[in-house]
């Protein structure tokens, strides 16, 4: 069982030819639909074959009531704390050359607490892996982390967006933090405060970044997502479950990526996945099914709905 701790947000998104300057009106192609980084994640998980819950805050709006719908289609236990505020939602502007401007508004995730985490504890205690990110209070983050180490469960921080604050009482409770190089880049320089340029990072070496890996987690995994280049894997000391390195890269699947929205929550809600599924496995086998699925979920348009079943992974590349 995998439970996933976060956000459910009502995406408006608008097609642009520009991005909008300030005091300009536009017109633009409009699609709406589901998205939260902790939705996304949590519909990866149960996709890719995982028991799921899902542990958000909803407001009594049509938005509460599309999660609700939607958790209820992919089989996922939902436990929403219903919220005063209204559903989550993001203004998204997407322009021609693919460059986005988002808005968000937290809504009713901002409202989930500790105690209706603490309420949860039937859920985490069953589960092999508890996932969470940086778009709910870290307060109650916090909570059902500490309730997955007492179950011992593995806790896994996708510390995401870039620009929220993973506090290092947060860090100190994860087992396994999963930034892509904006993430990355900006735990670097909160943590071990180290100036390094996002771009930068994908021309360092493995010296280097396993470095970076073990001062931003001394005790932890860290898994840097890098995007068409598959990710790179820090443990620390001595070896996880049969791995022979305390490092390496995992390249990405061959995939023909027409959409990358949403490929690093399929990443998270697909190792979380596979490690409450297979908890003997080597760790760089988790790594590679998450590679693998969100490899495929990159050639589909949209984020929750991108995402692939576990037969479709297996169907495409085996195993
Ligand atoms: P984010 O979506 O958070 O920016 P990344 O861009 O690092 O995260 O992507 C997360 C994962 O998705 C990668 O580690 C890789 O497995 C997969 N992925 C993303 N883009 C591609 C691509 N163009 N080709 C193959 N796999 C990809």
């Amino acid at each position: 069982r995998v439970v996933v701790v976060g956000s459910f947000n009502v995406d408006h998104v608008w097609r642009v030819a520009e991005l909008p300057r300030p005091g300009e009106t536009l017109s633009g192609e409009y699609r709406t639909g589901p998205g939260g980084k902790g939705f996304n994640q949590a519909t990866a998980a149960a996709r890719a074959g995982a028991a799921t819950a899902f542990v958000c805050a909803l407001g009594e709006d049509a938005g509460g009531q599309l999660a609700r719908a939607l958790a209820t289609a992919d089989g996922i236990d939902l436990r929403d704390l219903p919220g005063r505020a209204p559903t989550g939602t993001a203004g998204i502007y997407v322009g021609g050359d693919g460059r986005n401007s988002i808005v968000i508004g937290p809504g009713a995730n901002a409202e989930l607490s500790p105690a209706f985490v603490e309420g949860q504890g039937d859920a985490v205690a069953a589960a092999g892996a508890v996932l969470a990110q940086l778009e709910s209070p870290v307060a109650a983050v916090e909570t059902a982390f500490r309730l997955a180490r007492a179950a011992g469960a593995t806790t896994l921080l996708n510390p995401a967006p870039a620009d929220a604050l993973a506090p290092a009482s947060l860090l100190a409770l994860a087992d396994i933090v999963t930034p892509n190089e904006s993430e990355f880049a900006a735990q670097l320089r909160r943590h071990a405060g180290e100036a390094v340029a996002a771009e930068a990072l994908g021309q360092l070496d493995d010296d280097a970044l396993h470095a970076h890996c073990r001062r931003l987690l001394p005790h932890g995994t860290v898994v840097v997502t890098l995007g068409a280049q598959g990710c790179f894997v820090s443990h620390a000391g001595v070896c996880l479950r049969g791995d022979a390195h305390a490092r390496y890269r995992v390249p990405a699947a061959p995939v023909r990526a027409v959409d990358t929205t949403g490929a690093g929550d399929a990443f998270n809600g697909a190792l979380a996945a596979s490690l409450a599924l297979r908890p003997h496995a080597a760790f760089v086998e988790h790594v590679r099914y998450a590679n693998r699925y969100a490899g495929l979920s990159t050639e589909r348009p949209g984020a929750a709905a991108a995402m692939p079943r576990d037969a479709e992974v297996r169907a495409r590349f085996g195993g």
